[in-house]
């Protein structure tokens, strides 16, 4: 008698769990592989040339100082923005030192429309300071020296070597370069450094400093977080994102 009042007991249970197995596995996303074929990414580097042959930082700047400065004041703020705000800041500062021995309350004051602006105050005196006092008042021109100035961290680092000196220490990983390398099924990290590595890996090292720029000019352009413009891109045929528009 036991047995008779416990089997369909059992095989209640039974069902309820094989239609949560089953609910488990229809709620799981497929699995995207990474695309990295040589000539996969190849074709993204010549489609890329195609639209922005001409692609560059757009922040403003006359020397490598300029462009640290500048590239502090971009964390979380518009490159228009900063643009703006330094036209008059590089007349009032024109020198490392101008900026190394500046009032802080001032300078916050004077940067205050780029957002966050003690914490870049912060930034920009501590790694002036570093630059006139440690480096002869030159912006150092490798990873390991740019990386000991204060605010300084490794976007910023590449962002200033490749751009103002051209040399190719790694590939800046912004946030377009962060949602178009994942798009184009280039990296599926989100971790900035590891995305740097990823690209690093598969791109051939002379394209890194003109790949980033590529890659954030198509995502300013066309490529847009929310609604990317697929029906202008010339990435198309290449990619197979889950955020495409058409
Ligand atoms: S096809 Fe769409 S999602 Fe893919 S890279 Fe182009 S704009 Fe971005």
């Amino acid at each position: 008698m036991k047995m008779k009042k416990r089997a369909p007991a059992m095989k209640a249970k039974r069902q309820k769990a094989s239609k949560a197995g089953r609910k488990k596995v229809a709620k799981r996303k497929p699995v995207r592989m990474l695309a990295t074929d040589p000539k996969r990414v190849a074709a993204i580097l010549e489609k890329l040339e195609e639209a922005y042959p001409d692609a560059k930082c757009e922040l403003r700047h006359e020397n490598a100082f300029q462009l640290l400065v500048a590239t502090i004041l971009s964390a979380q703020c518009t490159d228009k923005r900063v643009n703006q705000v330094i036209q008059e800041l590089f007349k009032k500062y024109p020198s490392p030192e101008a900026f190394a021995y500046a009032n802080p309350s001032e300078l916050e004051n004077d940067i205050r429309p780029t957002g966050f602006f003690r914490n870049k105050t912060k930034s920009i005196i501590g790694a002036s300071k570093g630059v006139v006092e440690r480096f002869g008042g030159q912006v150092p021109r490798s990873m390991e020296e740019i990386l000991t100035l204060p605010g300084v961290a490794r976007k910023t680092g590449n962002v200033v070597l490749g751009t103002a000196y051209g040399i190719s220490s790694g590939v800046v990983v912004d946030t377009h370069v962060q949602r178009l390398s994942n798009r184009l099924d280039l990296t599926h990290n989100e971790d900035p450094k590891k995305i740097e590595q990823d690209l690093m890996a598969l791109l051939p090292q002379e394209k890194w400093i003109l790949f980033s720029h590529q890659l954030i000019w198509h995502g300013r352009r066309v490529c847009a977080a929310r609604k990317p413009n697929c029906a202008v891109c010339n990435l198309e045929p290449l990619c197979s994102s889950r955020d495409k528009t058409i």
